[in-house]
């Protein structure tokens, strides 16, 4: 059973009573709805059993002060059934030892035949939790247990921020990072070196404990060892016997050419480190490029805007342009619109299969804010040589009148 079907289950609904019921009122409730369909009064009958089992499993945590309060808890940090994350399931185990189970029904049989059990070790309810509480940076290495099942390590986030020219190259960026990290003084053992930790002879290494109550018997993680298996009689300085402790590392990350202002890069394995031989988490290192003063960015394209001359743009020209790094010569047609786009192919941004994007000129005439005499006096002999030529020609057949 998963955790979310684990939360996804109305135990009180189950029982018939209200979630503020009393302990007499859920005994009353579960003893009327066991004796009603205990498999025993109802052979054959599926319905009859699986609610039995429903019930019985409701009670198996209502009836128990500590387990109520977990499961209430649940609810009312992750809602009824909407908890995501905690996918490894505490399997319902250990139904065993059916003790005074009226007419003396196994209760192990039942559950175990139902594929939902399983010995000490295939995790309790306690577990669960131990996990669900761990998982959302509850009770980590608190009272409640620490399955010593793998688990993975978090996911971290941190920023780094370069320039332009180094977003569009790719770059190498050292980058110190304080976080949780497999402690370096007892290589995660937890125990003080020199010394190792020993085996629990309360569970005999096993993490998990077989506890009676009533009818039932429950499998939890072992309270001396918090399910670790493991018992440390001196704990490492360092970490306190966690195995994890805060340190500053220094990475290398290297930012692959064409990164954008807000991409994420992943480096595997990088985050926090994970408990029992499990997998670290991943760093994420969300990328923040400074913009440039000159040249922008259209996907794997740099875009420049150059002011150009009306005579340049009338006459052709060649002009000398920058890229990125250097600069190259741009040949500019006679007869080119203000405004029009030119393409210089590859001075863009680098690709991942190593071609590049083309660096993009949109030319611009410059207009002079002021002209001398003799400029003045050309550009009037300029206007009166032209005069046949009206610009609005098209304009005006378009709107179909004259403007
Ligand atoms: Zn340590
Ligand atoms: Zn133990």
């Amino acid at each position: 059973m998963s955790a979310r079907e684990w939360l996804e289950k109305d135990f009180y609904a189950e029982l018939g009573v209200s979630s503020d019921a009393s302990a007499d009122e859920i005994k009353k409730a579960y003893r009327k709805l066991a004796r009603e369909n205990h498999p025993d009064a109802n052979p054959g009958n599926t319905k009859a059993e699986n609610k039995f089992k429903a019930v019985s499993e409701a009670y198996g945590v209502l009836s128990d002060p500590e387990k109520r309060k977990q499961y209430d808890e649940a609810r009312r940090l992750f809602g009824s059934g909407g908890f995501s994350g905690a996918g490894q399931g505490g399997g319902f185990g250990g139904f065993g030892g059916g003790g005074g189970a009226p007419g003396g029904f196994d209760l192990g049989d039942l559950f175990g035949a139902g594929g939902q059990g399983g010995g000490p070790g295939a995790g309790g309810i306690g577990d669960l939790f131990g996990g669900l509480f761990g998982g959302a940076g509850g009770r980590r290495g608190g009272g409640s247990a620490t399955a010593s099942r793998p688990k993975r390590g978090a996911d971290i986030e941190t920023e780094v921020r370069i320039d332009f020219a180094e977003s569009v190259h790719g770059a190498t960026v050292p980058l110190r990072l304080s976080s949780p990290a497999t402690c370096t003084t007892c290589h995660g053992n937890g125990a003080k070196p020199g010394t190792t930790p020993r085996t629990c002879p309360t569970c005999s290494g096993g993490g998990m404990v077989t506890r009676n109550q009533g009818a039932f018997a429950f499998s939890e993680p072992c309270p001396d060892c918090r399910g670790r298996g493991t018992l440390i009689d001196d704990p490492c300085s360092e970490c306190r016997g966690e195995g994890v402790s805060t340190r500053t590392r220094t990475l290398t990350v290297r930012i692959p050419p064409g990164v954008s202002d807000g991409q994420r890069i992943r480096l595997a394995g990088q985050g926090e480190p994970g408990r029992n031989g499990a997998g670290g988490g991943d760093l994420f290192v969300v990328v923040h490029v400074n913009a440039h003063p000159v040249f922008s960015r259209s996907g794997n394209d740099l875009t420049l805007t150059v002011p150009v001359t009306f005579p340049e743009l009338t006459l052709g020209t060649t002009l000398t342009v920058p890229t990125l790094d250097s600069k190259v010569s741009l040949k500019v047609p006679a007869g080119t619109s203000s405004g029009r786009t030119l393409r210089v192919r590859g001075k863009g941004v680098g690709k991942k299969d190593g071609s590049s994007g083309d660096l993009l000129v949109t030319l611009q005439v410059a207009v002079p804010s002021k002209l001398d005499t003799k400029a003045t006096e050309a550009l009037q002999a300029y206007a009166e040589a032209t005069a046949d030529h009206d610009p609005r020609a098209d304009l005006a057949s378009l709107l179909g009148r004259a403007t």
